[in-house]
């Protein structure tokens, strides 16, 4: 582990904002997995030779090469992405960084037809990497939906749609492989996870072990969307999932448990109406709930 990564373990402040747009990181790529079939989604580990080191739940930004032709003369800007490993990285060396990234593809509305004009710059220009090509690093960013790691014995939810599991991923890495350095995880740590169908499950296979191998410290549950459906015959969402478990979820924030969002922004909407829905049903007020919540540091989002 190199020194800088031992400090800061012991920092009580996340690194921010090391390398900028003008002064970016050159980092090179050691490895891209396809995650899904069908190849959209793509599991990128970058080494960063310990030099932008990070916490769990912070962002990188992207430099994508090439000139912005929206701005001539000038670079593409740069484009966040959630860091899905830990601090240590996949390897555990502390120089390196995995990105979870969905090509970004644009599908004309009228014709139906692919427009690679339109296609997200940043994300196709990850996923067409190959080990050994240089990727230009901002960052690193975030302070809002970082682990917190006041108390060893905490638990921690954590609701994600698609890509938006990165995060997760990273926190996990942490809590179950890491040890938080070298305090030992004694709280719990449940995920619920929305995808479209059960071969779109990011990580599936990783979450399922840590389920089976330490069912006292995670719990795994998922929401296919367009495999099954809610009891109002739509789409069965990740907040259809939690609404199952509406009294228990209540219970765990009234202990003080964390509870932490990331992936779509409409998401937010359909967890909120579950739990007002949880709330009516226990005699509880979900505003007055929420800005508590809220208040206590306890709820955390970063959605899009
Ligand atoms: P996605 O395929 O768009 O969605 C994943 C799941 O969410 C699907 O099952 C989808 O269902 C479902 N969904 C649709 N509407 C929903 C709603 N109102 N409430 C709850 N679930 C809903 O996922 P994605 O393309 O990976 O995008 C995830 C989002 O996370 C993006 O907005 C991305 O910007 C963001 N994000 C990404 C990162 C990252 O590092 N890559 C980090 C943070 C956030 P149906 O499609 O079947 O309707």
């Amino acid at each position: 582990m190199s020194r800088l990564l031992k400090l800061l373990e012991r920092g009580n402040k996340p690194p921010f904002h090391l390398y900028t747009s003008q002064l970016p990181y050159t980092a090179t790529v050691s490895s891209i997995q396809r995650l899904t079939r069908d190849g959209q989604v793509s599991h990128i580990v970058i080494d960063h030779g310990g030099n932008v080191p990070f916490w769990e739940g912070q962002s990188y930004g992207i430099l994508p090469p090439g000139e912005n032709s929206k701005r001539p003369g000038t670079r593409h800007p740069y484009h966040l992405y959630s860091i899905a490993s830990s601090r240590y990285g996949d390897d555990l060396s502390g120089r390196s960084a995995s990105l979870c990234v969905k090509r970004a593809i644009y599908v004309d509305p009228q014709t139906g037809e692919e427009d690679p004009s339109k296609k997200g710059v940043c994300s196709n220009f990850l996923c067409d990497c190959k080990p050994g090509d240089k990727v230009d690093l901002v960052g690193p960013f975030g302070k809002l939906m970082l682990l917190n790691e006041s108390n060893p014995s905490d638990s921690h939810i954590m609701v994600a749609t698609g890509t938006g599991v990165a995060p997760f991923r990273g926190f996990l890495q942490r809590l179950l492989e890491d040890k938080m350095g070298s305090r030992k995880f004694e709280g719990s740590a449940w995920l619920f996870m929305g995808a479209p169908t059960a071969g779109r499950l990011l990580y599936n296979e990783e979450f399922e072990r840590y389920a089976r191998d330490r069912p006292l410290s995670f719990r795994y549950d998922t929401a296919l969307s367009r495999e099954s459906c809610n009891k109002r015959g739509g789409r069965f969402y990740v907040q259809d999932r939690m609404e199952e478990h509406g009294e228990e979820i209540f219970k765990l924030l009234d202990g003080g448990s964390h509870i932490y969002f990331c992936g779509r922004k409409d998401m937010l909407v359909g967890v909120e109406a579950v739990f007002e829905e949880v709330a009516r049903r226990m005699g509880e007020d979900w505003r007055g709930k929420l800005a508590k919540l809220k208040k206590n540091r306890q709820w955390h989002v970063e959605v899009y």
